[in-house]
C-alpha cells in the first residue's frame, strides 16, 4: 500500500466551465472582481459568523508582509525593532517580519498546546522594552489561539498583533465561532493548496475593523489610495478571478471536508500509544495533517525510516524550527527555547487527504507501531 503524505484535492475548474465563462464574459480577471467580491462576503456570513471584515490575498506570506507593515506604528524607529513570534513555524512568518525590517525574536511553545508560550512571551516584552513592535503569535497547525490574552498584551505592552493562522481556516473557537471573530488586528490565513481551505495559492486577511481592512486592501494594491496615487507602502498583493472562484468553490463543500479531516485525526489518536497528540484549544480544528511527537524513548529517525520502507510518505513540521536555520540564525536574536528543540526533535507529520479511507491509517498505525 502506498500513501502519500498529502493528496491535496482543490475544487475541480475542468468541471466549472460554466463559471469560467462568467469570469471571461465578464472581462473581469483580477483588482477585486466580482468572484473576489462574492467570495468575500460569503466568508465572511459563512466562516465569521457575519461579524468583521476580509480582503483576499494572492498568498498568506504576502498577507503577513502587509499586515505587519499594515499595523506598524514606527514607535521603535530608532534602534532594533522586534518581531516577536515562535521559532515552531514556517519560514514564511520570520521573512514576513524581515521584510518589514524587523528583526524576529524568537518565544519558547507550551509543552501541550505547541502554541506560544505565555511566560515566554512576556519574558521577551519585560526583558527587551520598547523595542519589540510587533508580536505574530501562530496558531499552530490550526489551532485556535486564546486572542482575549493577546488583546491584553497588546494594552499592557503597547504592542500590536498579527495573528499568523495559515492552516486555520474553518477552525471553531471554543465558543463555536470561525477563529479570528472579532479580533481588531489582522488574521492571516493561507489558501494554499496543502492547506485544509485547499484552493491553488491564495490568502485571506480578516479583521473586525473596516478601516484597517480597508488599508490592506489598498496597500495590496500598490498603495493606491487615490486614483494611481500610491498613499502608503505597497505591493502588488492581489487574488485573481480564477483563485477566487477556486475559492468560492470551495466554500461549498468546506464543512464536510473539515468534518472529514476530524474523523481522520481521531482514528489516529485511538490507535497511536505513547505518541503525543496537540492538546486541543478548539471546538473543532481544521487538520491540515497529524502532527504527533514520538515517545521519549523512541528514536524519531527509526520511524522515519520504517515509515519509508514502507512507502507511507510523512514529514517532520517543525524540524528544523526557524532558529535551526541559517539565515534566521544570522538574522534574529537568539535565546534559549528548550520546549521548542524537545517538540522539534521529536515532531513527525503523518498523513492525511480528504479521500484517505480508515484502513489506509490502520496501516500507517501498523507500521508506527511494529516499529517502536
Ligand atoms: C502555509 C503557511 C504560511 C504561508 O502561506 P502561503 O499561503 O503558502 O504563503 C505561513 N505561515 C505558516 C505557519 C504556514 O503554515
Amino acid at each position: 500500500m502506498k500513501i502519500p503524505f498529502l493528496r491535496p484535492k482543490p475544487p475541480p475548474l475542468s468541471r466549472a466551465r460554466g463559471k469560467l465563462q462568467e469570469i471571461e464574459d465578464s472581462g473581469v480577471y483580477s483588482n477585486f472582481g466580482p468572484k473576489n467580491t462574492l467570495f468575500e462576503g460569503r466568508l465572511i456570513e459563512e466562516i465569521f459568523g457575519g461579524l468583521g471584515h476580509c480582503t483576499t490575498v494572492c498568498n498568506a506570506t504576502i498577507g503577513l508582509m502587509l499586515a505587519i507593515k499594515a499595523v506598524d506604528t514606527g514607535r521603535q524607529s530608532t534602534g532594533r525593532r522586534l518581531a516577536l513570534m515562535p521559532s515552531f513555524t514556517f519560514a514564511a512568518t520570520a521573512h514576513a517580519a524581515l521584510w518589514a525590517g524587523m528583526t524576529p525574536i524568537f518565544c519558547d511553545i507550551d509543552a501541550d498546546t505547541w502554541l506560544p508560550c505565555a511566560r515566554s512571551e512576556e519574558e521577551i516584552l519585560e526583558r527587551f522594552p520598547g523595542e519589540v513592535a510587533v508580536i505574530v503569535p501562530y496558531a499552530t497547525f490550526g489551532a485556535a489561539l486564546d486572542l482575549e490574552r493577546y488583546l491584553d498584551l497588546s494594552k499592557r505592552f503597547g504592542v500590536p498583533i498579527v495573528v499568523d493562522a495559515a492552516a486555520s481556516l474553518g477552525t471553531l473557537d471554543e465558543t463555536g465561532r470561525g477563529f479570528g471573530t472579532g479580533f481588531p488586528f489582522p488574521v492571516v490565513f493561507s489558501m494554499h493548496v496543502t492547506k485544509s481551505f485547499s484552493t491553488t495559492e491564495g490568502g485571506v486577511i480578516y479583521a473586525s475593523d473596516p478601516e484597517l481592512i480597508w488599508r490592506l486592501r489598498t496597500m495590496s494594491n500598490f498603495g493606491f489610495g487615490e486614483p494611481r496615487r500610491a498613499t502608503m507602502p505597497g505591493l502588488n498583493g492581489k487574488l485573481s478571478e480564477v483563485a477566487a472562484l477556486s475559492a468560492l468553490l470551495r466554500l461549498d463543500d468546506f464543512q464536510s471536508s473539515i468534518a472529514r479531516r476530524v474523523a481522520l485525526y481521531e482514528h489516529y489518536q485511538n490507535q497511536l500509544d505513547g505518541f503525543v497528540f496537540q492538546a486541543q484549544t478548539a471546538k473543532r480544528q481544521a487538520h491540515q495533517f497529524a502532527p504527533v511527537l514520538t515517545p521519549e524513548n523512541v528514536d524519531p529517525a527509526a520511524i522515519s525510516e520504517a515509515l519509508t520502507v514502507a512507502g507511507i510518505g510523512h514529514a517532520s513540521y517543525f524540524r528544523p524550527h526557524l532558529s535551526e536555520q541559517s539565515y534566521f540564525q544570522e538574522n534574529s536574536i537568539p535565546l534559549p527555547i528548550p520546549v521548542t528543540d524537545d517538540a522539534s526533535r521529536r515532531c513527525l507529520s503523518l498523513p492525511m487527504y480528504e479521500d484517505m479511507i480508515q484502513d489506509e491509517i490502520n496501516y500507517v498505525c501498523e507500521v508506527i507501531n511494529t516499529a517502536v
